[in-house]
């Protein structure tokens, strides 16, 4: 019975190890050991799945993309993990504002993305003013420096993108561009298709 128990015993200690590891490799696969939000391909899984369920019951979803501005003068001024702080920061104010069915990534150097479910574009642009406003109120002096943080956004809807993602991505960082090109630290929100200019 001993030799039993102990036999029982080990088995389960494995199989607790086991999980564990599975558990630790899950997250190193998914998570920007940065920031701990989703990576890009993590992100990518789960907003695809959000928009098919969104599709399938005939709801609505916003995408908003962000890119930090000047974020290089950051880095080239303050040294690089200034510029790994601001990120980590950046990555903590936005995201308790992120709701448990919507996504939130790290989906490049300086760059984040949000899919937000069941949203018309209203919601999707108040989300980003308010990670804007959030972002810009960083205090850089907590980390010793003396610089201004700000993003610029841009954010599209399935009314306007559809629900394929990378069709979603490439509308809102079309008017994320935008939003740089005006100024930055601002949200642009996407109108469809600009017409071609007139050739006179
Ligand atoms: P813009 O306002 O036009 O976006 O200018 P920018 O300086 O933000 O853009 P640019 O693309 O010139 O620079 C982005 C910089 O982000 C360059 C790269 O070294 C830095 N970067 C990318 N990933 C990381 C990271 O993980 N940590 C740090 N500290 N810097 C990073
Ligand atoms: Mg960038
Ligand atoms: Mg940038």
């Amino acid at each position: 019975l001993a030799l039993a128990l102990l036999l029982l015993a080990s088995l389960s200690f494995w199989a607790w190890r086991a999980r564990r590891v599975q558990r630790v490799l899950r997250q190193l696969a998914e998570i920007d050991g940065l920031t701990g939000i989703s990576n890009r391909r993590h992100f990518s899984v789960q907003a695809s799945a959000l928009l098919v369920d969104c599709a399938k019951a005939g709801g609505s979803a916003c995408m908003i993309m962000f890119d930090l501005d000047h974020f290089k003068y950051i880095n080239d001024h303050y040294g690089h993990a200034t510029g790994d702080w601001v990120l980590r920061q950046v990555a903590d104010v936005c995201k308790p504002l992120v709701g448990r069915n919507d996504c939130f990534g790290r989906i490049g150097g300086e760059e984040f993305a949000v899919v937000l479910s069941g949203g018309g574009v209203e919601a999707g642009r108040e989300l980003a003013l308010q990670m804007r406003q959030r972002i810009t109120a960083i205090d850089a002096r907590a980390n010793g420096g003396s610089f201004n943080i700000s993003a610029s956004f841009g954010v599209t809807t399935t009314r306007m993108s559809g629900f394929d993602l990378d069709r979603l991505m490439a509308h809102a960082d079309e008017v994320l561009y935008a939003s740089k090109h005006q100024g930055r630290n601002r949200v642009s929100v996407y109108q469809g298709a600009q017409p071609a200019a007139a050739p006179f």
